[in-house]
Parts: structure tokens; sequence; C-alpha cells
């Protein structure tokens, strides 16, 4: 994938994806990594981590996000209620933000866009309001336009986020059951038109079955569809 230029792309199982940028730049998105069935258990990550991004509330988007900040120096960066819970929680360093702002993370753009899904976090104390689900266009300076739907459903204004950012690589949730399945992510494609789906959510659990093979078949050879084993990244060159 040539249009990745210096940008790294590594899938980390369920939503969880770290970006690193030409630059410098680490960014890890949704972290589920000590209860995540499918996390590369022999993958380092990053010693610093600069960013730890998170789409919603949900525990399997969230159950890693305290220790990552506290462990790889991280900021965390959600929608301003998630944000707020998570630095109660011990996250020394946030971002609150909202749907269809961005915010500067050092040489990427971090738009925060829709997405179509509950949000709820739940902690001992029961289920908290942490703001509405989302997703995430990053565009990274001389480099590609990223875009992670974290959960959704498909939505027709999934053109808008087309038209506005161009993005070239697409990370979808396919598994069905909690977010869009194949079909719907081919339909999600459609409105996107990017180079590339880095299929997410699926196999994590029983319920998550939506594969890639299914979203390749229906899509075509217009789009290319990443099937990918969790911990491999995917650069320039491959
Ligand atoms: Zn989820």
């Amino acid at each position: 994938m040539k249009w990745l230029g210096e940008t790294k792309v590594t899938w980390l199982g369920h939503a969880t994806v770290l970006i690193q940028t030409g630059k410098g730049t680490n960014i890890l998105i949704d972290p589920f990594i000590e209860q995540n069935p499918k996390y590369p258990t022999d993958f380092q990550l990053p010693d610093q981590i600069h960013y730890c991004l998170l789409t919603h509330g949900h525990g399997d988007h969230t159950a890693d996000a305290v220790t990552v900040a506290a462990r790889h120096g991280a900021t965390v960066v959600a929608i301003y209620e998630l944000a707020a819970y998570m630095q109660a929680k011990g996250a020394s360093q946030t971002i609150g933000m909202n749907l269809g702002g961005s915010v500067r993370l050092d040489d990427v753009t971090a738009t925060m866009v829709e997405a179509k899904h509950s949000a709820g976090i739940q902690d001992e104390q029961g289920t908290h309001y942490v703001g509405v689900a989302a997703g995430y266009v990053l565009s990274v300076a001389d480099g590609p336009v990223l875009y992670h739907a974290g959960d959704t459903a498909v939505f027709s204004d999934m053109k808008l986020i087309a038209d506005l950012y161009h993005p070239q690589l697409a990370m979808l949730p396919i598994g069905g059951h909690f977010t869009m399945g194949p079909s719907e992510a081919a339909m999600a494609a459609k409105l996107l038109s990017p180079k590339a789906i880095l299929p997410l959510h699926f196999g994590t659990f029983p319920p998550l079955k939506g594969t890639p093979e299914e979203l390749a078949k229906l899509i075509g050879p217009e789009v290319f569809v990443v099937r990918v084993e969790p911990g491999r990244a995917l650069t320039s060159g491959n």
C-alpha cells in the first residue's frame, strides 16, 4: 500500500489499532489488551504512545486505556464526557473533544466523526453516561488519511466523511450483532470509496460472525480488503 508512505498501521485484534507516523507519533486506538482473545501476545507496544484515542465507553474499547496512559505516557483523547471519566479513573492527561471537531496531535489532525452505536461505560457503580459513540478521521501531515469507524451501523453520512476527508484506509467493524456486518460494510465501502478496508471487530467472540472473505466477495475487486493477522503492520511495502 504505497499511499501509506511512512505511516504504519498495525491491527492488534478486535478494534485495537496502532498507528505510527514517519515523524514518530504513536497513536493507539481503543486499547483492548489484557482481555482481548485476539491480541497478539508476542507483540511489543512502543515504549512511548503519545495519544490513546477512544471511540466510545464500552469495555472492549476502553479496558486498558488508563494502564496505557500510565505505562506509555499517553494522552487520552475521547468525547468530552468520556475524557472526563478517564481523568477521574486516573488518566492524567486527557483531551476532551466532540463530533465534528478536530484536534492537532503533533503531525496528525484527528477529527471526531459520527458513529451509530450506544456508549455507556460500566463499572462497580453501574452504567454511566459518557457521551455518544464516535469514529476518527486521522489526517497525517504529508501522509495518508485514515478512518477508524469505531463501532457503528452503516449510515449515509459516511458519504460526507468521504467528501470532506477522502480517507484512503477505512477501518470498519464487520462482525455483526453489535455493529454492522459484511453486507452493511459493503455499503459503507460504496459510500466511503477508500483504497482499502481493514476489517475490525470480527471473530473476537462467537457472535461476531462476519468475515473479511464475505466482505471481499460482496465488494468485488475495486476496494482491497486487507486480510492480516493481528500484530502484522500494514506499510507502504505490502
Ligand atoms: Zn465493541
